[in-house]
């Protein structure tokens, strides 16, 4: 099958969050099942380093509203596969400091930017001549993709056949703007309905990927379900409830060439399951000298990588610090966000120098090191459409104490003792989302980790031992690309 898989960031390009790190785990396992995968990006001059930038195949003019702007494609491939990377480059939309915002505001011009995007893919692919049998749009970003393909390429001859598949990241990321910014789109203005692209007067792209593709897909089974409801739905749970069965959830995989435990050139020592014990214990005095706190093997170090946003259930980690590090627990939190977060930590640290280290900004090779030295990672989440970095913990026998929902209902098995005996527990899970809850649940983890040691090295191995990669996964794309199909024929 030819996959033009399109995305705003991707692994090792330009990465703000999961997306990167999914479009290129992804792209290279349905390369590896023997597909033609490609995969569209913007070019982004201050993110991309010139050794991934490739060289350019063409110019392309792209009408945006009454403009005509410029596209430069330039051509390149995934490091270590056989994927084929097209960076789309127009410096006045890309050549900025930051994705999608800069100094915690939006870019104004978002909807042109992505507009423009979202046409020179399609210009791009025909112009490359691919024929994609598979447009695969992610996120509010490329949500025009499904709505150009069904209103105007599909009646050329070059992409008659191609199917689109949308997959949502994220409810709360909508892509919504004035409906003025409409016009960047150069789609037809009946399109712009409350059935489609229109929501309460505005132009909302996350909808538009929604009710426009073949097939759409979230990230988990669990969210899947959970955003046809007010709640997790964000407003667009009517959209969703609307297309039927053509909505679906595909939990993530790993990609296991970034994160893999035995060859992780980040780590300070690397281990397999039969290593554990020793390679933990190494990466974990590696860890604490790292981040200056005190290396005592004992001390239960529990951790967080993170963006610093609600989301990520950081209130509930607030609500109850002081009861939390009065034990013997230690805390490391690599994250970058909003502020009073980044405020909290530095309080958080002040009070218990001893216990809290924090590093505040993205750093990837630290995440590596967090999630193979700690012995636990926190990821109370108030909703998680997947997460990545339960399924890397569980790879890197750290494991996850997490609130039940989206994909971490779906990845990690609550410890108790039916799980155990079947061998399919590998963490800590609890359900109210209040912080009794959450304190009830890791003071279990801790009692487990201080208290029952074959228990917690059983809860290792089972997380270890459960294939995260993208094997089943890319399977189950593979399965809704060709129901994609199926309905264009
Ligand atoms: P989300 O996409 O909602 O941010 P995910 O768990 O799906 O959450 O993915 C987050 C990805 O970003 C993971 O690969 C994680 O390691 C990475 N990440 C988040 N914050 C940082 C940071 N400050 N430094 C390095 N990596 C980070």
């Amino acid at each position: 099958m030819r996959i033009l898989m399109v995305a705003s960031e991707a692994n090792p390009f330009a990465k703000t969050g999961g997306l990167a790190d999914v479009a290129s785990g992804l792209s290279k396992a349905l390369a590896g099942l023997g597909h033609e995968v490609t995969l569209a990006l913007p070019y982004y001059r201050k993110t991309i380093k010139p050794n991934l930038a490739g060289e350019p195949v063409g110019k392309l003019i792209i009408p945006v509203g009454e403009k005509r702007v410029e596209a430069e494609i330039r051509s390149t491939t995934l490091p270590g596969s056989q994927v084929r990377v097209l960076l789309i480059d127009q410096p006045s939309y890309f050549d900025r400091a930051g994705l999608y915002l800069e100094k915690g505001h939006d870019y104004a011009d978002n909807a042109e930017r992505f507009s423009f995007f979202s046409r020179a893919v399609l210009e791009a692919a025909r112009f490359l001549d691919l024929q994609p049998d598979i447009v695969h749009a992610n996120d509010w970003q490329t949500g025009l993709i499904p709505a150009l393909l069904a209103s105007e390429y599909r009646l050329q001859p070059w992409f008659q056949k191609t199917a689109s598949v949308f997959t949502i990241h994220n409810m709360a990321f909508q892509g919504r703007f004035p409906w003025w910014d409409y016009k960047h789109s150069g789609l037809r203005w009946d399109l712009f309905n409350w059935r489609q692209l229109e929501y309460y007067g505005e132009l909302n792209m996350l909808k538009a990927g929604i009710a426009m593709s073949e097939i759409v897909n979230t990230v988990s089974p669990t969210y899947a379900r959970e955003i046809c409801q007010p709640e997790f739905g964000y407003g667009l749970d009517p959209s969703l409830l609307a297309r039927g069965d053509a909505l679906c959830g595909i939990l993530n995989g790993v990609d296991t060439t970034e994160w893999n435990p035995a060859t992780d050139a980040a780590l300070a020592q690397r281990y397999t399951l039969d290593t554990v014990k020793e390679g933990k214990a190494a990466c974990k005095a590696a860890l604490q000298r790292e981040v200056g706190l005190p290396q005592k093997p004992d001390s239960m170090l529990l951790g967080v990588v993170s963006r610093l946003t609600d989301q990520k259930g950081l209130g509930l980690i607030a609500a109850r610090a002081a009861e939390l590090f009065r034990a013997d627990i230690q805390f490391i939190c690599l994250g970058a966000g909003e502020l009073k977060y980044e405020n909290w930590l530095q309080e958080l640290k002040n009070q218990f120098p001893n216990k809290v280290a924090s590093v505040v900004g993205f750093n990837e090779a630290l995440a590596h090191r967090i999630e193979a030295g700690i012995d636990a990672f926190l990821m109370p989440s108030q909703f998680e459409p997947c997460g990545l970095n339960q399924m890397y913990s569980l790879a890197y026998g750290s494991p996850p104490i997490v609130s039940n929902v989206g994909g971490l209902a779906d990845s990690v098995v609550d410890c108790t003792p039916e799980s155990m005996g079947n061998r399919t527990g590998n963490g800590f899970k609890f359900t109210q989302y209040t912080s009794e809850a959450f304190l009830a649940c890791v003071w279990k983890a801790v009692g487990v980790f201080q208290h029952d040691k074959p228990t917690w090295n059983r809860l290792i191995k089972n997380g270890m031992s459960r294939d995260w990669s993208w094997a089943h996964s890319a399977a189950d794309y593979v399965r809704i690309y060709d129901s994609a199909r199926s309905r264009v024929r």
